[in-house]
């Protein structure tokens, strides 16, 4: 199937709630540019060295997530464009963002990056860590940054029961801050588990080989 088709089936069977942040990592200007045709706007990619060669060559009016591990060192490179993102996970790199998005004149979105999955090597927040940084974030602390809400991937198994669950946990936290600040996105789900992230209350899903295909990392 194309990309096309592989775009548009997805689409349709997503739920007019549910946000799409189509994942480009790893694909190439020309099957970014085939589903931006199609009216695609929001795409994601995890390394900032890749989002830095790919966000001058395509439209500026894509909304541009960043979902994989930011080094602080980093943060000044993107700064000036990023629209959302996703992968916060320490207070330090807050900060910094907060700080970069004040030099560039703008407010900068961001996700607090939630760890709930049993796999030990994923980046994210425990969740009192993810409790005092949104508390530090509510007292005015990080005034640059507009924290929309969480993001959090669920560990890779077959076991639609722990998939659900680990994304349950990361909804009820979500409930608990929207009931302070109002909070617009929660960020689960991928290809293999999105449809298990809607169904526990997921309303932005990063979703690329379903759309591109398979990634073909260089050797
Ligand atoms: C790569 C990636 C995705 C998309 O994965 P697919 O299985 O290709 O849909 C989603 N979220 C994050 C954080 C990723 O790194």
């Amino acid at each position: 199937m194309s990309i096309e088709t592989n775009y548009l089936h997805l689409k349709e069977n997503l739920s007019s709630h549910v946000t799409l942040a189509a994942v480009s990592k790893t694909h190439g200007l020309d099957k970014i540019q085939q589903i931006y045709d199609l009216g695609q706007r929001i795409f994601a990619e995890n390394k900032v060295q890749e989002l830095l060669e790919k966000q001058p060559q395509l439209p500026k009016d894509i909304e541009w997530h960043l979902i994989g591990h930011l080094q602080s060192n980093k943060v000044k490179q993107i700064a000036s464009f990023i629209h959302t993102i996703q992968s916060v996970d320490s207070e330090k790199l807050l900060r910094l963002i907060s700080q970069e998005a004040q030099k560039n004149e703008r407010e900068i979105n961001v996700l607090l990056q939630v760890k709930i999955a049993s796999e030990e090597s994923k980046f994210g927040l425990e969740i009192n860590e993810a409790k005092i940084l949104f508390q530090k974030y509510q007292a005015g602390e990080f005034p640059h940054v507009k924290l929309q809400g969480l993001m959090g991937m669920a560990t890779l198994t077959d076991e639609r029961e722990i998939i659900a669950k680990e994304f349950a946990t990361l909804k009820a936290l979500f409930d608990e801050f929207s009931s302070q600040t109002e909070l617009s996105t929660l960020s689960m789900g991928m290809t293999s588990d999105y449809q298990i992230a809607i169904d526990e209350g997921s309303n932005l899903v990063r979703i690329g080989s379903l759309i591109f295909g398979n990634r073909q990392y260089p050797l």
